[in-house]
């Protein structure tokens, strides 16, 4: 059988910095270039100097969250040549992400923040933007490599967020399919994931949710109308509302959610404030709609709304009853959301409702975790505010629940299954889920930086 090796770039394991080195024969294939978010400078990286004096053939990345795109301008440094394979919906939206990785990564120096060096600049950006080639999904394309290797790939959409696709590789009769982040669940905003039907040889698997087990009887959907019902009572109080969103993805989809429980006459009238980055996109958004119908948000929906953006100076809480839906999803310190939450965690009528992952190390898996009534420290504002605020959480996550992803495991008969993309105990779940229906040893969780043969 042809030589088919994998080897995880990301150092740590987990979720970070994903990046990941398939080889196929004699073709090098890499496979997203992310950011670790916990970290800073050279150590965020993935160890892309393993593969610098490698001759790579090809660059795809799956989409547009920076742990899969941040570190895209260095490897595209080390390699001026290779083309970037991005989805056609990506286009529109990785150059807005990289700038503002740029920013943070000024601010952090600026801050003082320890190993904190910015790694690329516009420059390397614009250098980027000349290797990218944009690719529709469902075509098929075949690739040969200087070395004179044979192999096709097709993208497909993986609902995830606008721009996410699965990646299926054919090479000498083996199918090896890549799910890359994946949500099977269409949403008012997004269609799910469009998967190819068909066996599969290898299937790289995203496993981020293992360890997360959906309540009874709660979907998407029903998580929906639930944070609108707490959105009503809190507004219905007195009170205002913070929901602390993921710029890219989860703030669009809130943007729809809301604006049609409003046309529905399903929430109250109240300003609605809305912050920078998640707006820029917004316009990204705008265009990946003329041409894809899988996606359902517009600009208008500001408007109809009466969303607008948060303006510098203001208060949170200080004008009566508003709904802000901010960056970033998981309070980092001195964004937009983290300053509003200093300001409504204090008062009784407010609610902070939480809509994605939350990292326990971050400040809004720390204020998850608080007691009522006990004093959150603010560190980055050296502020401390008592808990009086309700906190509530709501299972609206961009990824598949973990028994979706096994059953599309099983359906695709693989003869190998590759774990990625989740913590270890989330890749234990999957491993002793497939391993018997598959059999010990094709069940695969490679370690950090080991090449392995599938
Ligand atoms: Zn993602
Ligand atoms: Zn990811």
């Amino acid at each position: 059988m042809p030589h088919v090796r994998l080897t995880d770039l990301n150092a740590p394991g987990g979720i970070g910095a994903n990046c990941l080195l398939l080889q196929l024969g004699k073709a090098n294939i890499v496979i997203d270039a992310g950011l670790h978010p916990k970290m800073a400078g050279y150590e965020a990286l993935p160890r892309l100097e393993r593969i610098r004096d490698l001759p790579i053939d090809l660059i795809i990345v799956t989409h547009c969250h920076l742990d899969h795109l941040g570190a895209l301008p260095v490897l595209a440094r080390d390699h001026p040549d290779t083309p970037i394979i991005l989805s056609r919906d990506s286009q529109y939206l990785y150059k807005r992400l990289l700038q503002n990785s740029c920013q943070v990564m000024e601010r952090q120096r600026a801050e003082g923040l320890a190993g904190a060096v910015p790694l690329y600049g516009f420059a390397d950006i614009t250098q980027c933007a000349r290797q990218v080639v944009p690719v529709v999904p469902g075509n098929s394309r075949l690739f040969e490599t200087a070395s004179g290797e044979r192999f096709s790939f097709t993208l497909f959409p993986s609902g995830h967020i606008p721009g996410a696709v699965g990646l299926l590789l054919e090479y000498r009769q083996r199918r090896i399919f890549h799910t890359g982040d994946v949500s099977f669940t269409d949403t008012p905003m997004l269609d799910g994931a469009r998967f190819p039907p068909g066996k599969v040889d290898t299937l790289i698997l995203e496993t981020t949710r293992g360890t997360t087990e959906r309540g009874p009887g709660t979907n998407r959907e029903s998580e929906s109308r639930r944070l609108l019902q707490y959105l009503r009572r809190t507004l219905k109080g007195g009170g205002s509302v913070l929901i602390p969103v993921f710029a890219l993805g989860r703030m669009q989809e809130l943007l729809t959610t809301l604006r049609h429980a409003s046309a529905g006459g399903m929430l109250p009238d109240c300003p609605v404030y809305v912050s920078g980055l998640g707006l820029d996109l917004l316009n990204g958004f705008e265009r990946i709609a003329k041409d894809n119908r899988a996606l359902r948000v517009r600009r208008r929906f500001l408007r109809e709304l009466g969303a607008r953006k948060l303006p510098q100076g203001h208060h949170p809480g200080s004008e009566g009853p508003a709904i802000y839906l901010l960056s970033s999803g998981m309070l980092i310190e001195n964004t937009p959301s983290y300053k509003a939450a200093a300001a409504l965690l204090r008062t009784r009528e407010n609610t902070i409702c939480f809509v994605g992952y939350c990292d326990p190390d971050t400040p809004g898996g720390k204020l998850l975790a608080a007691e009522p009534e006990s004093t959150f420290l603010f560190e980055a504002r050296d502020q401390h505010v008592p808990v009086r605020a309700a906190i509530e959480r709501f299972d609206l996550s961009s990824h598949a629940d973990r028994e979706e992803l096994r059953d599309f495991a099983l359906a695709c008969e693989p003869r190998v299954v590759v774990l990625s993309h989740g913590d270890p105990e989330a890749r234990a779940w999957f491993r002793s889920e497939l391993e018997e229906p598959l059999g010990k040893g094709f069940v695969l969780d490679p370690p950090p930086l080991k090449t392995v043969e599938v």
